[in-house]
């Protein structure tokens, strides 16, 4: 057995040798020998390994601002790590390079978690951000490096599906800070029929990560024709500022045909205007729009007076109207987090 391989956390065995991962809501079983859906789980003579421990495919910094995160250390850089699989299989993913690669495919290279955490440091970094790639199967490294960044004061982030299970997430609570979920559709067909996953344990992980004290923001990738109606996305507003809260920042993002996904255009920004104007109407404090280069709806507003306090273009930002987490107009409390220690 080489001795890089590193026992996988979250995982029960089972007789004649099969085991149980507990990681995420498909709670894989896995024979001997064999792989949970996500590809990056092997169970061997028993024992469930962790195969993308400490390798990562992709290292960037990146603005924030890009994740996208709005509210959570905004206008500074975040050291970003993706490495291969997902336990999704979205037939519309901008990422498949990496999400449906094999561990045989020669995309990772070694970075142990305390070395990430330097690199960090060293690029002037807030952040760490695990993304690229869903990041609940690459747990035992993020909760390690994040254990390890969280004593330096840096700010962590997951960009994730939100399919992680009540005890994976309760283990990384002491170091995550932030929680950038996608709310992919407010339907159990789509999450079936697109993702290969169900929308219950995605809502479930979202109030979680709410009421154990993390940032979270979500994204919805808008796409013609398939999650676009009116009333779905009034449903998914309203749940939100019923489980989240109405201060939850909601990013509508702009679909691109892409991957497996190619039989429709792009969606109509008008379609995503009227999405922000209902949020607002809802009650929801903080909608936005993504994807849509220089539009007045990526800004940050206050919800009371409408003075501009965060002004962005592309990944860039510039306060106007904040002072902290205060709007310098009319006074009002704005949620965001300046500082992550
Ligand atoms: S992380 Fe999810 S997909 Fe991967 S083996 Fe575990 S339960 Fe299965």
């Amino acid at each position: 057995m080489p001795e890089a391989l590193h026992e996988a956390l979250q995982y029960q065995k089972q007789d004649e040798g099969a085991v149980q991962c507990s990681l995420c809501n498909h709670r894989c079983v896995i024979k001997k020998g064999g792989h949970g859906i996500c590809g990056v789980r092997h169970n061997r003579e028993g024992t469930l390994y962790a195969m993308t421990y400490a390798k990562i495919s992709a290292e960037a910094v990146d603005p924030v601002e890009k994740k996208p995160l709005f509210h959570y250390l905004p206008g500074t850089l975040s050291y970003s790590l993706g490495s291969i699989g997902c336990n999704f299989h979205c037939q519309h993913c901008q990422n498949w390079h990496i999400s449906r690669a094999a561990l045989e495919d020669g995309h990772l290279r070694d970075l142990a978690p305390e070395e990430g955490v330097n690199r960090a440091i060293a690029g002037g970094s807030a952040s760490i951000s695990w993304t690229y790639n869903e990041p609940t199967i690459w747990h035992e490294y993020a909760l390690d490096m994040g254990t390890c960044a969280k004593k330096t004061g840096l700010g962590t982030i997951y960009v994730t599906n939100g399919y992680i299970t009540e005890e994976a997430l309760k283990e990384l609570s002491p170091m995550l800070g932030a929680f950038r979920v996608d709310l992919k559709a407010f339907s159990d067909d789509f999450y079936k029929k697109i993702c290969g996953a169900r929308l219950q344990p995605v809502l479930d992980s979202a109030a979680l990560a709410k009421s154990l004290g993390m940032h979270v923001e979500t994204v919805t990738l808008v796409i013609p024709g398939l999650n676009d109606g009116m009333d779905e996305m009034e449903s998914l507003i309203r749940w939100v500022i019923d489980h989240l809260g109405a201060d939850t920042p909601m990013h509508f993002s702009r679909f691109h045909p892409d991957y497996r996904m190619t039989d429709r255009g792009a969606t109509p920004v008008a379609t995503l205007e009227k999405i922000y104007k209902k949020a607002q109407e809802l009650g929801l404090r903080f909608p936005y729009l993504g994807n849509v280069y220089n539009h007045q709806y990526e800004n940050t507003y206050c919800p009371v007076c409408g003075a501009m306090l965060i002004e962005r273009q592309g990944f860039s930002i510039r306060y106007r109207n904040l002072d902290g987490q205060q709007c310098k107009k009319c006074g009002e409390k704005i949620e965001i987090v300046h500082d992550a220690s």
